[in-house]
């Protein structure tokens, strides 16, 4: 399983960078993670319209999905042939939800479904679990596994709600580190670089990456917090691939 880092900041894309979004690859799958503002153009350097499985939205704040209602025309134009795009969202009475929904024109192309938090989903090889996070914005962390390497992304959260559990032995956990300890006073709904690594470390899992930077915390800062406490730990480079 592999996993490309489309975007690491939030919650707006600096000069050069991109909003969160993954791109998982596993065994003729291709799941996207996310699309904030950004992601979609670096998505399509990664892996044609074609042959994207599917998507799984975390939460329906603007830096999560600002990009996805595109999709329908990506695929209209790239990928008229393929079986409409399923487009997984937490549902809920959000009128931002709407912004997902296809237009009379793309229903063609994209299918929007419920995220199943309770259920889980398989795809393909596939096994993907969900934990609710502590966010403002229902907020679904993500468990990925192929039955021999696991991913867990935590989404956005703060440490109010303690996800070792869910996190537990994971072999890469991509975990948002909006903050740290110079600016991460008043968070709400958010971990700082150490809050990140005391996860890492409580979880038992094999390595750390941190993302969703707000764009003035400075990653090479936020890389140095999170090893003194979690050695394993790294700042995620954008459009970088990991082997999980
Ligand atoms: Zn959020
Ligand atoms: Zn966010």
């Amino acid at each position: 399983m592999l996993v490309t880092v489309l975007g690491r900041y939030s919650p707006y894309a600096p000069v050069g960078g991109a909003c969160p979004g993954l791109l998982v690859q596993a065994r003729g799958v291709a799941l996207m993670l996310d699309g904030g503002p950004g992601t979609v153009a670096r998505l399509q350097m990664q892996v044609p319209a074609a042959h994207l499985t599917a998507v799984l939205v975390s939460h329906l704040h603007h830096d999560h999905i600002a990009d996805l209602h595109c999709l329908q025309y990506l695929m209209a134009d790239q990928a008229p042939g393929r079986e409409p795009l399923p487009i997984y969202a937490p549902g809920g009475d959000n009128p931002d939800r709407r912004w997902l929904e296809p237009s009379s024109f793309g229903a063609r192309w994209v299918r929007l479904l419920p995220l199943p938090v309770d259920e889980g989903l398989a795809v393909g090889p596939l096994r993907v679990t969900f934990a609710r996070t502590d966010h403002p914005e229902p907020c679904w962390a993500m468990r990925i596994t192929d039955g021999c390497r696991t991913l867990v992304y935590t989404a956005d959260t703060g440490a109010g709600v303690d996800l070792a559990p869910f996190a537990r032995g994971a072999d890469l956990l991509i975990a948002e580190s909006t903050f740290v300890a110079a600016n991460g006073q008043n968070r709400r709904g958010h971990l700082t670089a150490a809050e990140a690594a005391d996860l890492a470390l409580r979880a038992g899992v094999g390595r750390l990456l941190l993302t969703h930077f707000l764009p003035s915390t400075p990653a090479a800062e936020a890389e140095a917090e999170a090893r003194a406490i979690f050695p394993p730990a790294e700042a995620a480079v954008e459009m970088r691939t990991y082997p999980v």
